[in-house]
């Protein structure tokens, strides 16, 4: 069989980008290493039958019509607006902090007048990043943001990332701002929520098309040779098109080093109980050593089965030990050099596309990659 292109993951992003060149009427062959598509998106049901997703809770939001658009074709949606509590020795608040948070934390009486000047420093509606709040220069807005910096980011930070927020990339923080607002949502995106029959489901459907080979459980290096000026496919040069969705360091065997990530163990419990904690995702800031406990009825809308399944999360440094998985990028200066040295050895080959979070090492939403492979698919397809 003659490829036109061959994609390495079968993720949100290498699904998109094969059904996209599918559909422009290429032969595709997705070549991934799980016994499972979906990356890390994949959700399955578990021992009790609740459906939970094992690498993690994926929570859909976008703003992005065409992205909405693309992946309704293949799924229908539970759409709902996700809210997060924070519990702040023991008292459940919302997150992002927001003018309805400052009522309960400070009582109605003081927070009038905090609300007044952090209207007038920021305006209605805005959006303040938690690093750009503790540089103001009114006292009073700055108590506020010691007690949100205090209370919200620094412990989880430190769990997360093991980093204090000043210390990370300011993007990372700035994901979840304080709201100037009554908005308790913990994302403002139009469209957020869950694919009805799950990620799975929807990505399966994706890669149901003619034209696409998927072949699960499959190392790409074992079939595939990156060398300098040719990637060697079933003994000879493939000229067409190679879509890389994996970790950049291990096509090269790291032979700079790896490139940092944090990874999570995830600890799963089920309860024979209906309920554990009344709502999806519950946010420790302040105590415990995992960041988050997400209860999956509460995301699914599943009603089917009895009992309750929770996951909590404890972050730790990816060593690239056997069962690790890398999450996230550590974005720093030192590592974006790292992965500029592995970016350059593919000069020589340009066929060779990078797409998603591992393989250009960034910190994307789900929506982000499906827009970034529509576009990649757009530019490179037939
Ligand atoms: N964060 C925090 N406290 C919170 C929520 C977030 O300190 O209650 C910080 C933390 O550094 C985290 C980052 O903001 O890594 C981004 O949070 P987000 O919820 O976007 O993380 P994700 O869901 O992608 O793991």
């Amino acid at each position: 069989m003659m490829y036109d292109s061959m994609i390495i993951g079968s993720g949100a992003a290498g699904s998109v980008v094969a059904r996209k060149l599918a559909e422009a009427g290429e032969q595709v062959l997705v070549l991934e290493k799980r016994p499972h598509i979906g990356g890390n998106c994949y959700d399955r049901p578990d021992d009790y039958g609740i459906v939970i997703h094992e690498y993690g809770p994926h929570i859909f939001h976008t703003s992005e019509e065409d992205v909405f658009q693309f992946l309704s074709q293949f799924t229908d949606w539970r759409l709902f607006d996700h809210e997060v509590a924070a519990n702040i020795h023991g008292r459940l608040l919302p997150v992002p902090f927001n003018l309805n948070t400052l009522s309960m934390v400070y009582g109605e009486a003081e927070a009038k007048e905090l609300k007044k000047s952090l209207i007038d420093a920021y305006g209605a509606g805005s959006r303040v990043p938690i690093m750009r709040l503790r540089e103001n220069p009114n006292p009073k807005v700055r108590a506020i943001a010691d007690y949100v910096y205090e209370n919200i980011f620094l412990h989880y930070t430190m769990k997360q990332w093991g980093q204090k927020p000043e210390e990370i990339d300011p993007e990372v923080t700035g994901r979840v701002p304080i709201l100037i607002s009554y908005d308790n949502r913990y994302f403002q995106d139009k469209y957020q929520g869950m694919p009805k029959e799950g990620y799975t489901a929807m990505f399966q459907k994706m890669l149901d098309h003619p034209g696409i080979t998927v072949r699960l459980s499959v190392d790409c290096k074992d079939e595939l040779t990156f060398l300098s000026d040719r990637v060697v496919f079933a003994g000879e040069a493939f000229t067409g098109k190679i879509i890389y969705t994996g970790a950049l360091d291990e096509l090269f065997d790291c032979e700079y080093g790896r490139l940092p990530y944090r990874s999570l163990d995830f600890h799963f419990e089920h309860f024979a109980r209906e309920d554990f904690q009344g709502r999806s995702v519950v946010n420790y800031t302040v105590d415990q050593e995992y960041t988050r406990i997400t209860e999956f009825k509460h995301l699914t809308g599943q009603t089917d089965v009895d009992g309750t399944t929770i996951v909590k999360e404890y972050p730790f440094a990816y060593t690239g030990a056997d069962g690790e998985i890398p999450y996230y990028a550590i974005l720093n200066p030192e590592n974006k050099v790292l992965y500029q040295k592995y970016a350059a050895k593919l000069q020589g080959l340009p066929n060779v596309y990078l797409l998603g979070r591992l393989a250009e090492y960034k910190y994307y939403n789900i929506d982000t990659i499906v827009k970034k492979a529509l576009q990649l698919a757009e530019a490179i397809r037939r």
